[in-house]
Protein backbone atom coordinates (compact mmCIF):
# COMPACT_ATOMS: atom_id res chain seq x y z
CA UNK A 1 0.00 0.00 0.00
CA UNK A 2 1.00 3.30 -0.78
CA UNK A 3 3.73 5.41 1.28
CA UNK A 4 2.81 6.97 4.67
CA UNK A 5 2.98 10.77 4.42
CA UNK A 6 6.85 12.36 3.55
CA UNK A 7 6.67 14.64 5.76
CA UNK A 8 8.89 15.47 8.68
CA UNK A 9 12.00 13.56 9.77
CA UNK A 10 11.77 9.60 9.11
CA UNK A 11 11.82 7.51 11.87
CA UNK A 12 13.38 4.17 12.85
CA UNK A 13 11.11 1.73 13.96
CA UNK A 14 11.76 -1.45 14.91
CA UNK A 15 8.48 -2.48 13.38
CA UNK A 16 10.04 -1.96 9.86
CA UNK A 17 12.54 -5.16 10.65
CA UNK A 18 10.02 -7.45 11.25
CA UNK A 19 8.87 -10.16 8.86
CA UNK A 20 5.82 -9.67 7.94
CA UNK A 21 2.83 -11.68 6.20
CA UNK A 22 0.09 -9.95 3.57
CA UNK A 23 -2.78 -9.80 5.37
CA UNK A 24 -5.20 -10.46 2.73
CA UNK A 25 -2.87 -13.21 1.09
CA UNK A 26 -0.18 -14.75 3.65
CA UNK A 27 2.71 -13.88 1.13
CA UNK A 28 5.56 -11.99 2.66
CA UNK A 29 5.03 -8.26 2.64
CA UNK A 30 6.87 -5.67 3.95
CA UNK A 31 5.88 -3.12 6.72
CA UNK A 32 3.08 -1.92 4.41
CA UNK A 33 1.09 -5.32 5.15
CA UNK A 34 -0.51 -5.58 1.44
CA UNK A 35 1.85 -7.39 -0.50
CA UNK A 36 2.43 -5.84 -4.24
CA UNK A 37 0.26 -7.66 -5.80
CA UNK A 38 -2.39 -7.10 -3.78
CA UNK A 39 -2.02 -3.63 -3.43
CA UNK A 40 -2.38 -3.59 -7.12
CA UNK A 41 -5.68 -5.37 -6.81
CA UNK A 42 -7.14 -2.78 -3.79
CA UNK A 43 -10.77 -1.21 -5.16
CA UNK A 44 -9.39 2.42 -5.55
CA UNK A 45 -11.35 5.57 -6.65
CA UNK A 46 -10.69 7.07 -10.06
CA UNK A 47 -10.26 10.58 -10.43
CA UNK A 48 -13.34 11.06 -12.09
CA UNK A 49 -15.72 12.10 -9.40
CA UNK A 50 -17.98 14.74 -7.14
CA UNK A 51 -15.46 17.68 -6.28
CA UNK A 52 -17.67 17.46 -2.89
CA UNK A 53 -19.28 13.94 -2.24
CA UNK A 54 -16.55 11.90 -4.08
CA UNK A 55 -19.08 9.81 -6.08
CA UNK A 56 -18.40 8.67 -9.58
CA UNK A 57 -19.43 11.79 -11.95
CA UNK A 58 -18.74 10.81 -16.12
CA UNK A 59 -18.39 14.98 -16.44
CA UNK A 60 -18.37 17.99 -15.19
CA UNK A 61 -16.91 18.86 -12.03
CA UNK A 62 -19.07 18.82 -9.12
CA UNK A 63 -22.66 16.11 -9.43
CA UNK A 64 -26.38 17.02 -9.85
CA UNK A 65 -27.10 16.12 -6.12
CA UNK A 66 -24.47 18.53 -4.40
CA UNK A 67 -25.90 21.30 -6.61
CA UNK A 68 -29.14 20.91 -5.72
CA UNK A 69 -28.22 20.58 -1.73
CA UNK A 70 -25.05 21.46 -1.32
CA UNK A 71 -24.08 18.91 1.67
CA UNK A 72 -22.69 21.24 4.99
CA UNK A 73 -19.20 19.80 4.40
CA UNK A 74 -17.08 21.33 1.47
CA UNK A 75 -15.24 17.97 0.13
CA UNK A 76 -14.83 14.32 0.84
CA UNK A 77 -11.52 12.57 0.03
CA UNK A 78 -11.12 8.49 -0.17
CA UNK A 79 -8.39 6.24 -1.48
CA UNK A 80 -10.66 3.06 -1.76
CA UNK A 81 -14.45 2.57 -2.58
CA UNK A 82 -16.20 0.33 -0.25
CA UNK A 83 -15.79 -3.20 -1.78
CA UNK A 84 -13.83 -6.15 -1.46
CA UNK A 85 -11.29 -6.78 0.34
CA UNK A 86 -11.07 -3.21 1.81
CA UNK A 87 -14.86 -4.13 3.36
CA UNK A 88 -13.23 -7.10 4.97
CA UNK A 89 -10.74 -5.49 6.11
CA UNK A 90 -12.57 -2.45 7.79
CA UNK A 91 -15.11 -4.86 9.44
CA UNK A 92 -12.40 -7.56 10.43
CA UNK A 93 -11.02 -3.97 12.14
CA UNK A 94 -14.14 -2.70 14.01
CA UNK A 95 -16.21 -5.66 14.90
CA UNK A 96 -13.41 -8.46 15.21
CA UNK A 97 -10.64 -6.01 17.31
CA UNK A 98 -7.88 -6.64 14.33
CA UNK A 99 -5.89 -3.29 15.13
CA UNK A 100 -3.10 -4.02 13.11
CA UNK A 101 -5.53 -3.01 10.13
CA UNK A 102 -5.52 0.40 11.71
CA UNK A 103 -2.59 0.72 10.58
CA UNK A 104 -3.08 -0.12 7.02
CA UNK A 105 -6.05 1.93 6.28
CA UNK A 106 -4.78 4.95 7.89
CA UNK A 107 -1.36 4.71 5.94
CA UNK A 108 -3.49 4.33 2.42
CA UNK A 109 -5.85 7.51 3.57
CA UNK A 110 -2.77 9.38 4.91
CA UNK A 111 -0.92 9.43 1.80
CA UNK A 112 -3.35 10.93 -0.56
CA UNK A 113 -4.69 13.77 1.76
CA UNK A 114 -3.85 17.17 0.73
CA UNK A 115 -2.57 18.90 3.48
CA UNK A 116 -5.07 21.85 3.35
CA UNK A 117 -6.59 21.80 7.03
CA UNK A 118 -5.64 22.97 10.30
CA UNK A 119 -6.93 20.28 12.54
CA UNK A 120 -7.52 16.77 12.35
CA UNK A 121 -10.93 15.68 14.43
CA UNK A 122 -12.01 12.06 14.44
CA UNK A 123 -15.75 11.23 13.90
CA UNK A 124 -16.64 10.67 17.70
CA UNK A 125 -18.25 7.42 18.91
CA UNK A 126 -21.30 6.80 21.81
CA UNK A 127 -20.10 6.24 25.00
CA UNK A 128 -22.00 3.15 25.01
CA UNK A 129 -20.49 1.31 21.63
CA UNK A 130 -17.27 2.93 22.74
CA UNK A 131 -17.43 0.93 25.91
CA UNK A 132 -18.54 -2.18 24.14
CA UNK A 133 -15.99 -2.07 21.48
CA UNK A 134 -12.84 -1.15 23.67
CA UNK A 135 -11.96 1.59 21.53
CA UNK A 136 -12.89 4.18 18.62
CA UNK A 137 -12.25 3.26 14.99
CA UNK A 138 -11.87 6.51 13.63
CA UNK A 139 -9.58 8.01 16.14
CA UNK A 140 -6.88 5.39 15.82
CA UNK A 141 -7.45 6.04 12.09
CA UNK A 142 -7.31 9.51 12.89
CA UNK A 143 -3.91 9.35 14.92
CA UNK A 144 -2.27 7.83 12.78
CA UNK A 145 -3.19 10.27 9.40
CA UNK A 146 -2.10 13.27 11.87
CA UNK A 147 1.37 11.84 12.89
CA UNK A 148 1.89 11.14 8.93
CA UNK A 149 1.24 14.74 7.80
CA UNK A 150 1.77 16.41 11.13
CA UNK A 151 -1.08 18.17 10.91
CA UNK A 152 -2.69 18.68 14.61
CA UNK A 153 -5.20 16.06 16.22
CA UNK A 154 -7.87 16.95 18.64
CA UNK A 155 -9.14 13.77 19.98
CA UNK A 156 -11.71 15.02 21.80
CA UNK A 157 -13.12 17.83 19.65
CA UNK A 158 -16.70 16.31 19.72
CA UNK A 159 -18.66 13.86 21.48
CA UNK A 160 -21.63 11.67 20.52
CA UNK A 161 -24.24 12.71 22.63
CA UNK A 162 -27.33 10.38 22.03
CA UNK A 163 -27.31 6.92 20.99
CA UNK A 164 -28.37 6.56 17.76
CA UNK A 165 -28.78 3.41 16.12
CA UNK A 166 -26.03 2.15 13.64
CA UNK A 167 -26.48 3.63 10.54
CA UNK A 168 -25.70 0.58 8.53
CA UNK A 169 -28.91 -0.83 10.06
CA UNK A 170 -31.13 1.83 8.61
CA UNK A 171 -32.45 2.36 5.23
CA UNK A 172 -30.62 5.04 3.31
CA UNK A 173 -33.32 7.39 3.48
CA UNK A 174 -34.04 7.42 7.64
CA UNK A 175 -30.19 7.52 8.03
CA UNK A 176 -30.21 11.92 8.43
CA UNK A 177 -33.07 12.21 10.66
CA UNK A 178 -31.06 9.08 13.02
CA UNK A 179 -27.87 11.50 13.72
CA UNK A 180 -30.21 14.65 14.29
CA UNK A 181 -28.59 16.23 17.20
CA UNK A 182 -26.35 13.48 17.38
CA UNK A 183 -23.23 15.80 18.28
CA UNK A 184 -21.90 18.40 20.25
CA UNK A 185 -18.49 19.83 19.90
CA UNK A 186 -16.75 21.31 23.22
CA UNK A 187 -13.19 22.95 20.98
CA UNK A 188 -13.36 26.55 19.79
CA UNK A 189 -12.69 26.09 15.99
CA UNK A 190 -12.60 29.54 15.04
CA UNK A 191 -11.24 30.56 11.96
CA UNK A 192 -10.27 26.56 11.29
CA UNK A 193 -9.96 24.77 8.58
CA UNK A 194 -11.25 20.79 10.24
CA UNK A 195 -11.09 17.14 8.59
CA UNK A 196 -13.13 14.54 10.24
CA UNK A 197 -11.52 10.92 10.15
CA UNK A 198 -13.62 8.14 9.73
CA UNK A 199 -13.60 4.80 8.36
CA UNK A 200 -16.38 5.23 5.66
CA UNK A 201 -18.78 7.36 4.23
CA UNK A 202 -22.02 6.18 3.06
CA UNK A 203 -24.85 8.25 2.61
CA UNK A 204 -22.68 11.28 4.19
CA UNK A 205 -26.01 11.90 6.64
CA UNK A 206 -23.60 11.79 9.72
CA UNK A 207 -20.81 13.75 8.40
CA UNK A 208 -23.07 16.07 6.98
CA UNK A 209 -24.46 16.51 10.58
CA UNK A 210 -21.05 16.90 12.47
CA UNK A 211 -20.22 19.34 10.05
CA UNK A 212 -23.21 21.40 10.34
CA UNK A 213 -21.95 21.49 14.51
CA UNK A 214 -18.16 21.79 13.83
CA UNK A 215 -19.44 25.15 11.60
CA UNK A 216 -21.28 26.23 14.64
CA UNK A 217 -18.26 25.59 16.86
CA UNK A 218 -16.63 28.24 14.10
CA UNK A 219 -14.95 25.58 11.71
CA UNK A 220 -14.83 27.91 8.27
CA UNK A 221 -14.52 24.55 6.39
CA UNK A 222 -15.19 20.73 7.22
CA UNK A 223 -13.52 18.13 4.70
CA UNK A 224 -13.94 14.24 5.23
CA UNK A 225 -11.34 12.23 5.27
CA UNK A 226 -12.44 8.35 5.14
CA UNK A 227 -10.69 5.41 4.33
CA UNK A 228 -13.71 4.39 1.93
CA UNK A 229 -16.39 5.56 0.08
CA UNK A 230 -19.76 3.63 -0.70
CA UNK A 231 -20.69 3.75 -4.00
CA UNK A 232 -24.17 3.21 -5.36
CA UNK A 233 -25.37 -0.03 -6.99
ZN1 LIG B 1 -1.06 -10.30 -0.81
ZN1 LIG C 1 -21.55 15.15 -5.15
Amino acid sequence: MGAPGTKGRPRFSLWSLLPHACLLCGADADAAQICVPCDAELPRLTSKRCAVCALPLATGRICGACLQRPPRYDRVIAPFSYRFPVDALIQAYKYRGRLAHARVLGTALAAIVPPDVDVVVPMPLAPRRLAERGYNQALEIARLVASATGIPLIALACRKVVETPPQASLPWKERAKNVRRAFVCDADLRGRRVAVVDDVLTTGATLNELARVLRKAGAVEVAGWVVARTLPR
